[in-house]
């Protein structure tokens, strides 16, 4: 409790949140002892809290050797795929039960809204459960026409998987690796984001409970530079399962290359949110906002280009500008708040910055374009939902990720003119069109460069539905009923069925 002008404010978070965290190294837990530490930061109070240590390249050795181990003596790959489905939906009914913590520590890591976070928390149990399922069916093939030879092929678990993992959904982005990562056999070392640490940490206490055996789960804490660089580089590790930045995914290719290590990549976006004229206006414009003001622009699938048909570019722009002009800030805790801080202060003075830029390249702010400043906001990070109209498609602002609450509107006339301009980008992530015109829908769906295009709705994501990029937004797909593929290998069999070998016979 504290006082504040003579009344008492309840913390937001439990006090024991402030305190050492421990690695999970080969089933056991790993202090920081000697090792340096660092703080999470809560953005919404932009305060310090808990100490966390920094792994060092002999812990992250040891923690690719254990899971080496569990993988090559441990049994791992070998137990049977009903028993590490149960494994997963013990898993699943644990992080059901844990749900609303699971929640409230990553919105104390990362400042994202409550209703957000715990709905994404519960989801993660359905996904565990569907993807127990995928592990069970996940088999053999037989394969035909080869005369004389009965063939077949298996699918093998791949190998230790390292995933690195960023700090916008913590939890959700792990899940997509871990799940299908065990289903399938592997074991797995997690390097979380430096800003998210804690979240993770948890989850493995519940995969522990769950039974996974010590080496299947580990987890190393710390920054990009040298832990997540000392796991990518690894010899020990068979695949890198990775979402952030396209720069750092550039890394993790570079740095699998050498001995051909597998590579899953969910990196950036500047994606396209294509309004026509012809389309349910107001539908569009919270579409847009959902785009990208939820999550406070922090969603690598953020509809950061807002194209729109100059026959209603004046009137879209001016309900946009004053429907985020109108969204409220404040603490994530309250339900009734539309957006939250910017997660941490790199970023926020990054999304600052990028405003900056903007208006040095001439286009022009109709809501937002600073710091916010109410009482309820002015001691966090937070930026105010900002939109720049006349944006110019070759900009920094149009082309740059910026990976926060600031939409870019770009004006269109056609169809071939929105295609050109929407595909005109480094990236592919996502993209979606709006409009009334069923017809106009298939066509742009067809000739849109992305891995997600939605149509009439925008950032729905679900684990039945492949989700990945196009271009420098990624490679590899996650999620689906194929999303334990990529943490697999194909083994060909064939048996011959009684040709005698002719080699050197005469
Ligand atoms: P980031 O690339 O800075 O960091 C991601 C992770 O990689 C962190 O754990 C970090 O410590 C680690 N890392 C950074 N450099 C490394 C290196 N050289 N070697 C090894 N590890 C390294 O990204 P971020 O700021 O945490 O997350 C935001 C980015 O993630 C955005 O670009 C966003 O678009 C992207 N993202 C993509 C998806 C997707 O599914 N495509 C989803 C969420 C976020």
């Amino acid at each position: 409790m504290t006082e504040s002008a003579g009344t008492t404010v309840a913390p937001r978070f439990p006090a024991e949140t402030d305190r050492d965290y421990a690695m999970l190294i080969d089933g056991e837990w790993v202090g920081p002892g000697e090792r340096d530490t660092f703080p999470c930061v809560d953005p919404y109070e932009d305060q310090p809290w808990g100490r966390i240590p920094v792994a060092t390249a002999d812990d992250v050795d040891r923690a690719v050797r254990a899971a080496r181990r569990a993988f090559d003596e441990g049994g791992w790959p070998q137990t049977p795929a009903v028993v590490r489905a149960a494994m997963l939906r013990r898993l699943a009914d644990l992080i059901e039960q844990h749900a609303d913590e699971l929640a409230r520590i990553q919105i104390h890591e990362n400042g994202k809204l409550i209703g957000e976070m715990t709905g994404g928390a519960h989801f993660l149990a359905t996904h565990a459960r569907f993807v127990a399922g995928l592990a069970e069916t996940m088999g053999a093939a037989s394969t035909q026409g080869v005369p004389g030879y009965t063939t077949y092929t298996v699918r093998e678990p791949l190998g230790v998987v390292a995933a690195i993992t960023p700090w916008n959904s913590p939890l959700t982005l792990l899940s997509w690796k871990l799940f299908p990562a065990l289903a399938a056999g592997c074991t797995i070392v997690i390097k979380p984001s430096e800003v998210t640490p804690t979240s993770t940490l948890r989850l493995a206490e519940l995969c522990v409970e769950a039974g996974f055996p010590a080496g299947v789960v580990n987890v190393v804490t710390g920054f990009g530079q040298p832990t997540g660089a000392a796991l990518a580089g690894h010899p020990g590790v068979d695949k890198i399962a990775f979402t952030g930045s396209t720069a750092a995914g550039k890394a993790m290719l570079a740095a699998a290359g050498p001995r051909i290590g597998r590579v899953t990549l969910e990196l950036g976006g500047k994606s396209p949110n294509i309004v026509f004229g012809d389309a349910d206006l107001d539908n569009a414009v919270h579409g847009v906002m959902a785009g990208i003001f939820a999550a406070t622009g922090q969603t690598c699938m953020g509809g950061s280009r807002v194209l729109v048909e100059d026959s209603v570019y004046d009137e879209f722009v001016e309900r946009l500008s004053a429907a985020a002009n109108r969204l409220t800030m404040g603490d994530p805790l309250d339900p009734s708040v539309d957006v939250g801080p910017v997660a941490c202060r790199n970023q926020f003075e990054r999304v600052l910055q990028y405003i900056q830029i903007g208006q040095g390249e001439g286009a022009k702010i109709t809501a937002g374009g600073a710091r916010d400043n109410t009482p309820q906001t002015a001691h966090g990070l937070f930026v105010q939902p900002t939109v720049f109209t006349g944006v110019d498609n070759s900009s920094r602002l149009a082309q740059e990720e910026i990976f926060g609450p600031v939409a870019s509107v770009i004006r269109f006339s056609g169809e071939d003119e929105a295609t050109r301009l929407a595909n005109d980008v480094d990236f592919g992530l996502a993209a979606a069109v709006w409009t009334e015109n069923v017809a106009r829908a298939h066509r742009m769906v067809k000739r849109l460069r992305a891995g997600t295009v939605w149509v009439n709705t925008y950032r729905v994501v679900h684990y039945a539905v492949p989700f990945g990029g196009f271009k420098q937004s990624g490679l590899g797909r996650e999620l689906g009923i194929d999303a334990l593929d990529p943490y697999t290998e194909v083994k060909s069999v064939w048996i011959d069925e009684g040709n005698r070998q002719t080699f050197g016979r005469r």
